[in-house]
């Protein structure tokens, strides 16, 4: 299969290069050559995951099949419980929101950075790619989560100050990621769009970034990878409907989709093209009514205000994706003067066969009327973009119809309550608990862990200054970022420890001033890793600056200066040229902090074994089970480590040694099983904490505090003095009553929950 420019079908290029490229240099977008034929009666059992395969593999011819099921299976991975669900309500509504955005881009920005990341290496591509995404909402934080961390690509994201939801807004702020930039623009989703399609025609800018060894890519939906995996679900869909019996395998159903840049639409006509039994393909807009214009008159003209509605994901005037369709319809040359047409009078004409579409818009009082009735008659709940469908569907008198659900309901909680007819306050987190008390639909896992989130991002600028920024991002140093530890789990004193989601992170580069540098070797931890490192291999040492971001609490133990080790020993690592080789970065870390306890699950993430003998430490990694979380119990005062070591006996009764040998090997497999019964035994231990509880004032109170919540058990990490809770995953703990709770004694205590960190420290 080889791909087309929309602007030039003589260009062929294959699947790969046109993922890495974007979009055409002619400005065209790419599209296959043909619509490869795919039959659904004989797929109709197959997983998402393995109907993906095989309908993008026909496709992406050059992408090895395995591979790519692999690409695939890791992708739709980072979903909550299934990955598509068809609800069986008057109309069928296929929600695609069970991403790690709730929004239905995930399905497509999920897949595409591995797609991406795939072409690049295979191609043999080393330069960076910066990936620069203009957003209304949902596109730049389901791109944010897609590129997480992913290696030799960063992405800078531009969102309006104007028009985007709190949720949306706090969903991009608080990115962690290392290779990621958000940036609030002032002004509406236009001027952001049109300030980024500036930079990407700004040769200077071009020619600045190609000598940082980067190039420019994008996240919209104009690259054919974001297309190609939302073809998947309208197959899917229709398979579904086949297997419940509700129809019969070559029944033509209608799908209805809210529509903006055309992509999710468009996706439906390929599917058609491949030969799904498709009634009609409805185009759903709300007050940005230009697609129902076009698809009615044949005219489409932009020449009106973008209106700001309860459906801000729809609020776009000039929809990308309608350019592939034009070309289908027609040919390059068509498409040339069609968006020259576009580009000189903001509008064009065009005369074609478009039955197998119809279009319709609603506006805000018909969506609101359309979530209550539905709530009301179906106890279904549904969001403003899917709203806006059902409408559309409604006023056209359709039949029973699959309607595309975009976004989860808690995405717009405001909008919805307000359409419930209920009053939204000025938190939107308290919207999110009305609506979840009213209506008791679940409230997706990622929306509920945003509350309390730190904000990362906080730069808003003017459009003129994009540039600068974008410059600057460009020409940042490699980053690091290494975990927290909690070492002596339990009863595995000094053996046992784990990696968890709570970060140093750095930005570091060679400096000229060794002055500087050399004063920071005196006391700083990071210098003098880094500097320890270069000494080890006899190599001659290069000065050398840290921008650090430390969330890890200090003296806590929580390993903050296992952390700070690895980070010098890493970027050490990078400037001499070493590769990072775990176990190396390993023995230097252990010969510096005296232990591997804390350093080995910083480096290797998990839950590590570490034993330390002869100068050669010995290493096993648990595959610790998902169904356990943490919740670190952080006081404000420190255990100095001379009291807690000092605290220690000399020797043990027999008794203690055989109980803590017993629960010890009990632990391990009890992690890795996710029996909770046996993990609740074996949590206990009679060598460490007995005597350095005892240091711990209110210690009677803490432990009944503990007892009284959910915890499966609870241990002193490290030396203290942080206490950690070990909790299933799924326990709705209180942790407000916790808190409370702490808040009557008399120290001060921070409560954080926290997950397993599984990767380990990084450089990117
Ligand atoms: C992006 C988006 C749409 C529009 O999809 P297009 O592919 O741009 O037409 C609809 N609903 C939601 C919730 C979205 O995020």
């Amino acid at each position: 299969m080889k791909f087309l420019s929309t602007r030039n079908a003589d260009l062929k290029i294959s699947g790969r290069q046109a993922i890495v490229k974007g979009i055409s240099d002619d400005g065209g977008l790419f599209v296959p050559e043909y619509f490869p034929e795919f039959d659904i009666g004989k797929n109709l059992d197959l997983s998402y995951t393995k109907m993906a395969q095989k309908i993008l593999s026909l496709y992406l011819t050059d992408f090895d099949k395995d591979d790519l099921l692999e690409l695939i299976e890791k992708s739709y991975s980072t979903f909550e419980d299934e990955i598509v669900k068809i609800a069986y309500q008057k109309d069928y509504y296929l929600e695609l929101y069970h991403g790690r955005t709730s929004a239905f881009k995930d399905f497509a920005l999920c897949l595409l950075p591995n797609l991406l990341a795939y072409a690049k290496k295979s191609l043999g591509i080393k330069e960076k790619t910066l990936i620069l995404t203009a957003t209304s909402g949902d596109t730049g934080k389901a791109a944010l989560e897609g590129f997480y961390n992913t290696e030799d690509i960063d992405i800078l994201v531009l969102y309006p100050t104007e028009g985007v939801s709190d949720i949306q807004k706090l969903q991009m702020d608080s990115t962690d990621s290392l290779n990621s930039k958000v940036i609030a623009i002032e002004g509406n989703f236009d001027d952001a769009q049109s300030a980024v399609k500036k930079i990407f025609n700004d040769e200077n800018i071009k020619a600045d970034l190609k000598e940082k060894n980067t190039y420019l890519s994008s996240a919209n939906s104009i690259n054919i990878g974001r297309l190609l995996p939302q073809v998947v679900y309208y197959f899917y869909s229709y398979a579904d409907l086949v297997n419940k019996n509700e129809i019969k395998c070559g029944d033509k159903v209608s799908f209805c989709v809210p529509t903006g840049n055309f992509g999710d639409i468009l996706a439906g006509f390929y599917a058609k093209g491949m030969g799904l039994p498709v009634g009609k393909l409805i185009i759903a807009s709300n007050d940005n009514n230009v697609l129902t214009d076009f698809f009615t008159t044949g005219t489409y003209d932009v020449n009106r205000d973008l209106v700001k509605t309860i459906s801000p994901s729809m609020d776009i005037l000039v929809s990308s994706n309608l350019e592939r369709l034009i070309f289908h319809k027609s040919s390059d040359e068509v498409v040339r003067e069609k968006m020259e047409d576009l580009i000189n009078k903001g509008s064009f004409s065009f005369d074609g066969d478009f039955s197998e579409f119809m279009a319709g818009f609603a506006n805000k009082k018909e969506t609101e009327e359309a979530i209550k009735k539905v709530y009301e008659d179906e106890g279904y709940l549904i969001d403003p973009h899917t709203s806006v469908t059902k409408a559309v569907v409604d006023k056209l008198g359709l039949g029973k119809t699959m309607i595309l659900s975009t976004a989860s309901p808690y995405k717009f909680a405001a909008s919805v309550l307000r359409a419930l007819g209920e009053n939204p306050k000025e938190d939107e987190f308290e919207n999110i608990r009305t609506l979840y008390e009213k209506t008791q639909v679940k409230i997706p896992r990622e929306i509920r862990k945003l509350k309390g989130k730190k904000i990362i991002h906080k730069t808003k600028i003017k459009k003129d200054k994009i540039a600068t920024e974008v410059l600057k991002f460009a020409g940042r140093g490699k980053r690091i970022a290494v975990p927290a530890t909690s070492a002596n789990l339990g009863p595995g004193f000094d053996a046992l420890g784990l990696a968890l989601g709570l970060y140093n992170t750095c930005e570091f580069r060679p400096s000229n001033d060794k002055e500087i540098f050399e004063e920071n070797l005196k006391e700083n931890l990071i210098y003098q890793a880094y500097k320890y490192s270069f000494d080890f291999y006899k190599e001659k040492q290069v000065p050398v600056s840290f921008d650090l971001e430390a969330d890890i609490p200090v003296s806590r133990g929580l390993g903050s200066s296992a952390a700070c080790i690895v980070m010098g020993i890493m970027a050490a690592f990078d400037i001499m040229g070493r590769d990072f080789d775990k176990k190396e970065i390993l023995k230097i870390a252990t010969s510096i902090e005296g232990h591997p306890d804390n350093v080995a699950p910083a480096i290797f993430g998990g839950a590590v074994v570490s034993i330390l003998e002869n100068n050669q430490v010995y290493l096993e990694k648990i595959a610790i089970s998902d169904k356990f979380k943490f919740l670190a119990l952080i006081p404000d005062f420190r255990l100095s480590t001379k009291e807690a070591r000092g605290a220690l006996p000399e020797t043990y009764p027999k008794a203690d040694a055989v109980f803590n040998i017993s629960r010890v090997a009990m632990l391990v497999l009890a992690l890795e099983s996710g029996d909770e019964n046996n993990l609740k035994i074996a949590l206990q231990d009679k060598i460490h904490q007995p005597c350095r509880f005892k240091l711990i004032p209110e210690i009677g109170k803490i432990e009944e505090i503990i007892r009284d919540s959910r915890a499966l058990g609870s241990y002193l990490s490290g030396a203290g003095s942080t206490i950690m809770l070990v909790l299933k995953k799924d326990d709705q703990i209180s942790e407000k009553e916790i808190r409370e709770k702490l808040g009557k004694l008399s120290k001060t205590y921070d409560l954080k929950a926290l997950e397993i960190d599984k990767k380990g420290a990084f450089i990117i």
